[in-house]
């Protein structure tokens, strides 16, 4: 059987996080292509928290989750659903596929079914349920033990194989003899993962499902259970799993793996926009892109099928274009919460310059407000550069430009004129002069052009700093 794709329809995607921790960077780049993918054909994106795992959900990871897909601006059209709280649907679901046999009780106790696996082991076969509750035209079944509660097994195809046609990967096949007749309530009554997935992916409407690789042995159960609920299916797409420097699935041993770590890390939710796109999807070279750029791209065409490598030093590389390309006011917002959270109140307006002279050296915001900090708190040299730069030879001009920055106008020409006249008044070279004002201003000698960092500062805080030379 192979799957076809049926009467074209609105284009609904989904994202699906299990709320049991922050949302990972695999998760928020599956997020962004259901997104983009949406956007682009004019559809709906929809929200949906897995959280019939009760003993690893946490309200704080729903709030995470949000608070990621806020940041990124991955605004979805519906949802938050929740699916424990969808759980009287999968009741009424699963008491309509046993009226219609599609599924059965099965009163198989765990003990049970360890003999069964061994025995099979012990025979050389695959580990399987032997469908000995499962109803065959002709077959007598046990009497259901007395005082034990079955659980509901789906009643998959016996023969035959469920094809679709990847997104991603192409043609897949599996045949049915290699899935078993999988539990789709447990004894307690509570529905599992797939049946849950299936029920919502056929409620929402759901017409094209992205989501990562590690899901392809799902979707062949995924697919039995629709068509036996007559849904029409969707198309799936499985994007690959993202790798570490190592060639190792990303994880936490390889550094952040939650995407609001990255914005305590100084990224731009716009930078980690293009590179998480950029990780498995591409347009021809386009490394920068605008995400309207994006949304008019994206139409599922290009993923890749071959695993992406996280490159840290990529990141960084777009995150500084983007930081260069934002607008001085809007960066300044930015760095003036940074430093509002080291108690340095950076109201006064020097902001926006101070962000527009340093912002084309920084690959963070953290680094930008680790620079900014400078022109708002005493800053302590780098002891190396100091001894380096700030040599007796040096120490008489600092006197003359400290009594010459005491008096003049306060703007970058005035500052110009007073370094030039000191230049020429005490014959050293601009370099000698620069760096020592500098590493003593500053704390460093690597800054941009002198006159433009002294009229940021306050006049007071450059004599007071030159004068601990
Ligand atoms: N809850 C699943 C996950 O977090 C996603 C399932 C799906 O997309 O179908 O991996």
């Amino acid at each position: 059987m192979t799957v076809a794709p049926g009467p074209p329809r609105k284009v609904r995607t989904r994202i699906a996080p299990s709320p049991t921790g922050f949302l990972h960077l695999g998760t928020a780049r599956t997020a962004l292509f259901s997104w983009a993918f949406a956007r682009h054909f004019g559809g709906d994106f929809i929200l949906r928290i897995e959280d019939t795992d009760v003993a690893r959900s946490t309200q704080e990871a729903v709030d995470q989750i949000i608070a990621a897909m806020q940041w990124l601006k991955l605004d979805y059209d519906e949802g938050p659903f929740f699916q424990m709280q969808r759980l009287d649907r999968y009741r009424v679901v699963i008491a309509q596929m046993l009226r219609e046999g599609s599924a059965y009780h099965c009163y198989c106790q765990p003990e049970e079914l360890d003999a069964m696996r061994e025995a099979q082991r012990a025979r050389g076969d695959k580990p399987r349920y032997d469908g000995r509750w499962r109803p065959e035209p002709g077959k007598e079944l046990p009497a259901p033990p007395s005082g034990l509660r079955p659980v509901v097994r789906f009643r998959n195809p016996a023969d035959g194989a469920v094809t679709w046609d990847d997104l991603v990967k192409g043609p897949i096949t599996i045949a049915n003899r290699e899935l078993d007749d999988l539990i789709i309530a447990r004894a307690d009554g509570t529905p599992t993962y797939n049946f849950c997935v299936v029920v919502d992916d056929w409620d929402m409407e759901i017409s094209h499902v992205l989501r990562g690789d590690d899901h392809v042995n799902n979707t062949p159960r995924q697919i039995n259970i629709l068509q036996a609920l007559g849904a029409q299916l969707p198309l799936y797409g499985h994007v690959p799993m993202i790798l570490g420097p190592d060639g190792d699935k990303l994880s936490k041993r390889h550094g952040a793996v939650s995407v609001m770590q990255y914005e305590e890390a100084g990224y731009l939710p716009e930078a980690m926009l293009n590179y998480l796109a950029r990780l498995g999807w591409s347009h021809g070279d386009d490394e920068l892109f605008e995400r309207e750029q994006l949304l008019h791209w994206f139409d599922g065409r290009h993923l890749a099928r071959s695993a992406a490598q996280w490159d840290a030093a990529k990141l960084n590389w777009v995150n500084a274009h983007y930081i260069k390309a934002m607008g001085d006011q809007a960066l300044a917002a930015i760095v003036a919460q940074r430093l509002q959270s080291q108690a340095i109140d950076a109201s006064d307006g020097r902001l926006p310059g101070i962000c527009a002279l340093f912002k084309d050296r920084c690959e963070t915001t953290v680094v930008l407000a680790q620079w900014a900090a400078a022109f708002y708190v005493a800053v302590k040299p780098v002891s190396d550069e100091r001894d380096k730069h700030v040599s007796e030879a040096v120490r008489p001009a600092l006197g003359l430009l400290a009594g010459k920055l005491a008096l003049c106008g306060w703007d970058k020409s005035s500052i110009a004129l007073a370094i030039r006249e000191v230049l020429a008044e005490s014959g050293l070279k601009m370099p000698q002069l620069a760096m020592a004002v500098r590493v003593l201003v500053m704390g460093t000698s690597q800054t941009p052009s002198l006159d433009a960092v002294l009229a940021l500062c306050h006049r007071s805080a450059v004599l007071e700093r030159l004068q601990a030379a």
